[in-house]
């Protein structure tokens, strides 16, 4: 039981939080993406998925949002 507690809580720990320009809203929203190949994703330049819990909304990072996302990987401010 309090096995799967802790896991539950890491997947919870597992994903990125940022802010990113949602498309469908046109606006700023709080974003998240998992964790797991971020990196991969980032250098190989493939696309990467987020959804808002803030609107409910999923979308692909833009390729400026993507460069954002690396440096702030590199820079450890994510
Ligand atoms: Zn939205």
């Amino acid at each position: 039981m309090f096995a799967f507690a802790e896991e539950v809580c890491a997947i919870s720990i597992t994903g990125y939080s940022f802010i990113a320009y949602c498309p469908e809203c046109k606006e700023q929203r709080s974003a998240s993406c998992a964790r797991e190949g971020l990196n991969e994703r980032l250098e190989n330049g493939t696309d990467v998925e987020v959804a808002s819990v803030t609107c409910g909304h999923a979308w692909k990072l833009s390729e400026q949002e993507r460069r954002n996302l690396k440096k702030m990987l590199k820079e450890g401010t994510l």
